[in-house]
């Protein structure tokens, strides 16, 4: 079976392999990862070495707190402004596709004014972002929001904008996609779910200068700066979350990092695109400019045939190719677990079904 599913998680066959090994009996202790204390040595030293291998994959600068937090990505949502933004501030956010909007209607609960910036529109080649010179930016934003891939719509802004508010990014599906230069930005997010474990689970790379919310009230637990205080343990983390994304990152360094896996990200995309591109059955409507490297929606030429392309796809093992519920139509989600051979394989399912149609 290939899981080109969009999520919760879609983890490396090693890992889990590894996982299933240790269950029951991790790093020689004789009980689970999940029945240790976090605040036991052996379970504080793998959740240390977690956060080093995320910070030398990223080559996170020194001045950034790594935290692993609780409540997914949407817990983000609510965490960013109450972070970093006072009750009366404006904050800017680009406005690209469905999780951008849940993340405008979260920040409007804490923030005086979400000014949105920019908007996803019809351009020729077909969806695209507004061009940053149409980009309508506030004076004073307390901070600048975007989601470089929206997971859903499979829209991606490739460049890194050129604002001056602190730039805060929901890279919930795109982390750990490829490198990045994380001195760009004030706050990075992601829920775990896609490319670094269960779900549940939130990390936030957090610049120190941007700690110690100008908010009266922020819950505790969303807190940054105590959870960066408390090594993000202010509470009972997600112990077992934490485990396995530790496994990934290791993982993800034998694969060579974050250069490597950009460049199979890429492959992976590019033959999905170029496929799609080249026939009439298929089609995507993003621009390429703006087309996502993890999620490649695509729709068939005649909707009819949706039921009957997912049923056979599922039954000949290609999982999870349904669009999401709010679009319609299929997406191929291509995290970093995806295999470049099951796009091959994928291709070929698309076109032997292409084939079986005409
Ligand atoms: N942001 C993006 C880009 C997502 O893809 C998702 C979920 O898939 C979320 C936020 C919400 O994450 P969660 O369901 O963990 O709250």
């Amino acid at each position: 079976v290939f899981n080109f599913s969009a999520g919760p998680a879609t983890l490396p066959v090693d890992v889990l392999r590894q996982a299933q090994d240790e269950l029951l009996n991790w790093n020689n202790q004789g009980v689970s990862v999940m029945e240790m204390s976090h605040r036991d040595p052996a379970y504080v030293r793998m959740a240390r070495e977690a956060e080093q291998d995320l910070r030398d994959l990223l080559d996170v600068p020194d001045d950034y707190e790594v935290l692993f937090l609780q409540g997914g990505g949407r817990g983000q949502f609510s965490a960013v402004p109450q972070n970093i933004a006072a009750p009366d501030s404006t904050v800017d956010y680009l406005d690209t596709g469905i999780w951008s909007g849940f993340a405008i209607r979260e920040a409007e609960k804490f923030v005086a004014k979400v000014n949105v910036a920019g908007h996803v529109k019809e351009g020729v080649k077909g969806k695209e972002i507004q061009s940053p010179d149409d980009w309508q930016l506030s004076d004073n934003a307390a901070y600048f929001h975007y989601c470089p891939n929206e997971t859903v719509d499979g829209i991606a802004l490739h460049d890194i904008p050129n604002v001056n508010a602190p730039i805060v990014a929901d890279m919930s599906s795109n982390i750990l996609s490829e490198p990045l230069d994380v001195s760009k930005f004030g706050v990075i997010y992601a829920g775990a779910q896609k490319n670094i474990g269960p779900s549940g689970f939130a990390i936030a790379i957090v610049k120190r200068d941007l700690l110690g919310s100008p908010q009266k009230q922020v819950s505790s637990i969303m807190d940054y700066q105590l959870q960066a205080k408390d090594g993000s343990m202010y509470n009972t983390p997600n112990t077992f979350a934490w485990y396995l994304a530790g496994l990934v990152f290791k993982w993800l360094k034998v694969q060579g990092g974050l250069s490597e896996m950009g460049r199979i990200n890429h492959e992976k995309a590019q033959l999905l695109y170029d496929f799609i591109d080249k026939s009439d059955f298929y089609r995507n409507t993003v621009n390429p400019q703006y087309r996502s490297i993890m999620n490649v929606p695509f729709q068939l030429a005649d909707d009819k045939l949706d039921a009957e392309f997912l049923a056979q796809a599922e039954a000949a093992g290609f999982k999870g190719l349904k669009g999401h519920r709010f679009v319609g139509g299929m997406r191929a989600s291509i995290y970093n677990a995806m295999p470049v051979a099951g796009v091959k394989a994928l291709l070929s399912f698309m076109a032997d079904f292409e084939r079986s149609q005409s």
